[in-house]
């Protein structure tokens, strides 16, 4: 989705900007420097079967037949833009005569399109979505929550471009995109959602994102550092685009990494984008990479950041056995102590806590419940893991523990212990475990 749209709406920028240089200028925004749209011949679009649909902020001029979701278009767009314009910190001022020109094609019949030169030149045979300056095309889609996915994420580009001056690298630049598409739209109260969580497959049609990157995740482990680098110069593929989501959802829900991140808003322009990036993370890079692991392995519908969110607890060497309490209702918790490689231990836990399953909670003990699974594993069983990226027992690829096992870890590092559940489903457990952590006698 408009690939080509940011970077050659930045070269129209550039070049406009260069043309205009001798004149006198409005105050230094970006949108000062964009080109207007296109003018359209309304009386030619309306012969030829193409409607205009208006609203504050979108004019919409479409050719696919009427109905409430289509025609409702714009006020959808009109209520995006309040949502970008806070997490953009754009004032409404700025906003007063800021105005979208969008193209919704029929995926049947483009050609009155092309007949009154209404497609975006050079990029014709653009696949989905494209935005140049402050126009986007959209063809229409079978699921209306992704062709509205599609408008917002075109959206995303062109508020970007107007009031930040630029989009980022590829990857943010997707991301965002992706993370303002990603919506909710209550069809009751007619009220729209940017930057949710879905919490289920029914909910977002032809989406796919957390599909893909759970194909994706079983074969390969895909580091941060490789998303930092997809460029969308080229066309990118949809597990690309679920790439650069996964990314930006992580990054900008995570409650240690959030605020960061929605600091790099203000370095779109800059070329060291990237590097400022790994700056801004430096005092925890290597924490966030076994986290971003740890969130790929097990990404679903509804995943809990909050709880989710690991408290990197670096531990101390085991001189005496120790206890610690795990909570069922978190992700990965320190036990506090650090294991070293090669050293075998004893790992034993008791308790008795709940685990809820749709609404119901059961009574769960370490070894799990075997009445239900998830990820292949009992609900509710202990699972522990080493804060190592490298080998063996790691966040992401955990071991069984349930009510006692032994461990020689491969890797030194600090043990994880979590309780076995999905993360969109931590919410609703009660209670604790207690695990004792002592050196195995030989
Ligand atoms: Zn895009």
């Amino acid at each position: 989705m408009s690939f080509l749209g940011g970077a050659l709406a930045i070269l129209a920028i550039v070049n406009f900007a260069f043309a205009q240089s001798s004149r006198p200028r409005r105050p230094d925004t970006p949108l000062a420097n964009m080109p207007e749209p296109r003018l359209v011949d309304e009386e030619r679009a309306r012969a030829a079967g193409i409607r205009k649909l208006t609203g504050k902020y979108l004019v919409l001029y479409t050719n696919v037949k009427s109905s409430p979701e289509v025609d409702r278009l714009p006020k959808v767009f009109d209520q995006a833009v309040p949502q970008w314009a806070e997490y953009f910190g754009v004032g409404a001022d700025k906003l007063r005569n800021w105005q979208v020109q969008g193209f919704l094609i029929s995926a049947r019949n483009r050609e009155p399109f092309e007949a009154l030169d209404l497609v975006p030149a050079g990029n014709e045979e653009f696949p989905n979505g494209i935005s140049v300056g402050r126009e986007f095309w959209l063809y229409s889609q079978p699921s209306d929550y992704y062709q509205r996915h599609l408008m917002l994420h075109e959206g995303t580009h062109v508020f970007m471009l107007s009031f930040l001056g630029g989009c980022g690298p590829g990857w943010y630049m997707e991301g965002t995109a992706e993370l303002f598409g990603t919506h909710r739209y209550d069809e009751r109260y007619k009220q729209l959602t940017l930057r949710t969580m879905p919490t289920s497959r029914g909910e977002v049609p032809m989406w796919g994102r957390v599909k893909l990157i759970r194909t994706f995740s079983d074969q390969l482990e895909q580091p941060l550092a490789a998303v930092l680098e997809i460029d969308n110069r080229r066309q990118l593929g949809d597990s690309q685009y679920a790439w650069c989501w996964a990314a930006t959802k992580f990054l900008d829900s995570h409650p240690r990494y959030r605020a960061r991140f929605r600091k790099l808003q203000n370095n779109v322009t800059a070329p060291d984008f990237n590097d400022r990036f790994r700056q801004a993370y430096r005092s925890h890079w290597n924490e966030m990479q076994a986290e971003w692991q740890a969130y790929i392995a097990t990404l679903d519908y509804g995943y809990d950041f909050e709880r989710m969110a690991i408290d990197f607890r670096r531990g101390q060497p085991l001189t005496k056995p120790v206890q610690v309490a795990i909570a069922a209702d978190r992700g990965w918790q320190s036990s506090g102590v650090r294991l070293e490689a090669g050293r075998t231990y004893r790992i034993a836990a008791t308790g008795r806590y709940e685990i809820a399953r749709d609404g119901e909670p059961w009574p769960c003990e370490p070894g799990g419940v075997t009445i239900d699974y998830h990820d292949g594993r009992p609900l509710g069983m202990l699972l522990g893991a080493i804060d190592s990226t490298k080998k063996g027992a790691t966040l992401a690829n955990p071991i069984d523990i349930g009510l006692g096992t032994t461990i020689t870890p491969a890797a030194s590092g600090t043990l994880y212990l979590r309780v076995n559940d999905s993360p969109a489903k931590l919410d609703d457990n009660r209670g604790t475990l207690t695990a004792t952590i002592s050196p195995a006698v030989r």
